[in-house]
């Protein structure tokens, strides 16, 4: 974010005013929508200025020198200041994938020989990263707990920790981390917590609650039309800065660029991100009360009967619902397989499809698809059962009529 927008949006506490204070973006002929800044290089007025451009002192934000696409493009840097005002960080910067701000914020900070705590519930490519990916390629090491175990935390962090890292809502699980926990143990051992708010954007501000770092994977809700892969990384100035420098920084140098026309896809579909988190929400809360009052295991953090309900009330942001994720056990994998099957061929009522936050349901048995990649050990000790049928709830249709079709199908495959 530049200073300006920085000045009009950290006085605001609400990430969809601090959104609305951005400084707006014309397009080049005056257009209401910003233009697509297509080129890969820029041209600078004077030869003296290309150095100071090398050097760093004249950055977009002092100036508005740009250098080249891998470095800062104008249409990717203004969705940047998009996410980081609505996680009320000083910078964001965005990506090509999810994975790619992940691998890139991690690498911004940690060195080889360095150790990580995470938590044992992480999206599976995720936890591949952690496991193997990592100490096999850069001899960085994690150690994976309950994340909701304090005790748990603080015993496995060493004096080379230098992250705790956790999902804001667990995938699939739908475990709300403690944020606030979190921060106070990474800081108290000199780490810095960075937190996948891919799940819970808006209702969810981890930098409200100590996060140093917060990464997304936007091609979930924040884009909410399953067409582009994407992802952002938001932190302090000097930290996005640092994923941009020429000699160290993994932004520049791994190279996970996002190209300005996804850029400008997404910008335009930020406006509506807070009425299309309150549609999931809204619809998942009503389905998982009908789902639990007919005798269905169903998990919603929006439930009484969740475990972090009273958490999420208490750090979340109620108002835009508790998110557009739930699960039903259906028992065994055979039984969930079924209910998928039927919801999708017989019903219509959605897809059976890994990914989230698109505007019809999508539907996935996580223990043999998005979390396939842990072992058997790793799904049981985080919960994730066979059966564990995992829905992201969309809004097209009317809610009855969803409603409908997901009650026939249950009593079909004998779940009601
Ligand atoms: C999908 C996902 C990712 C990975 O994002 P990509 O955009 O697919 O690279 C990371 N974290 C979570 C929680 C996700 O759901």
């Amino acid at each position: 974010m530049n200073s300006q927008d920085q000045q009009k949006t950290s006085v605001l506490t609400d990430p969809v005013e601090r959104l609305a204070a951005l400084r707006h973006e014309f397009g080049e002929h005056g257009g209401v929508n910003m233009s697509i800044e297509a080129s890969t290089t820029f041209t600078v007025m004077e030869a003296g200025t290309m150095p100071e451009i090398f050097n760093g002192r004249l950055g977009p934000d002092a100036g508005g020198c740009f250098l080249y696409g891998r470095h800062f493009n104008p249409t990717v840097y203004v969705l940047g200041r998009q996410l980081a005002a609505m996680e009320g960080a000083e910078a964001g910067y965005c990506t090509g994938s999810g994975l790619g701000a992940i691998s890139c914020a991690l690498l911004g900070i940690l060195d080889q020989g360095d150790h990580v705590v995470a938590s044992d519930t992480l999206y599976g490519g995720t936890w591949a990263m952690l496991a193997e990916f990592f100490p096999k390629k850069c001899g960085i090491t994690t150690t994976f707990v309950d994340i909701r175990d304090r005790a748990a935390v603080e015993a496995a962090i060493t004096d080379r920790t230098k992250v705790v890292y956790a999902e804001s809502l667990s995938n699939p699980t739908l475990h709300l981390a403690d944020l606030p926990m979190l921060a106070d143990v990474a800081h108290a051992n000199g780490a810095k917590l960075v937190v996948d708010n891919t799940f819970t954007p808006l209702a969810i501000t981890p930098m409200e609650h100590g996060a140093d770092v917060v990464v997304h994977s936007l091609t979930k809700f924040v884009n909410g039309a399953s067409d582009f892969i994407a992802g952002a990384v938001c932190g302090s100035a000097e930290f996005v800065g640092s994923l941009m420098d020429l000699h160290v920084g993994p932004l520049m140098l791994l190279g996970p660029t996002m190209d300005p026309q996804v850029a400008h896809s997404i910008s335009l579909r930020i406006p509506h991100l807070p009425i299309r988190m309150i549609e999931h929400a809204r619809r998942s809360q009503i389905f998982a009360e009908r789902l639990e009052a007919a005798g269905v295991k169903v998990c919603y953090p929006g439930l009484a009967s969740h475990p972090d309900h009273e958490l999420f009330g208490r750090i979340g942001r109620p108002e835009y619902g508790y998110g557009g994720l739930l699960t039903i056990d259906a028992g065994t994998c055979e039984r969930a397989e079924a209910l998928m099957d039927d919801l999708q061929n017989a019903e219509g009522f959605g897809f059976m499809a890994v990914s989230l936050g698109y505007f019809d349901t999508l539907m996935s048995c996580s223990a043999s698809s998005t979390s396939s990649e842990m072992t058997e050990e790793a799904l049981e000790d985080a919960g994730i059962a066979p059966g564990l049928l995992r829905m992201s709830i969309g809004y097209t249709g009317s809610l009855e009529q969803r409603w409908s079709q997901l009650e026939r199908a249950l009593k079909r495959v004998n779940l009601i």
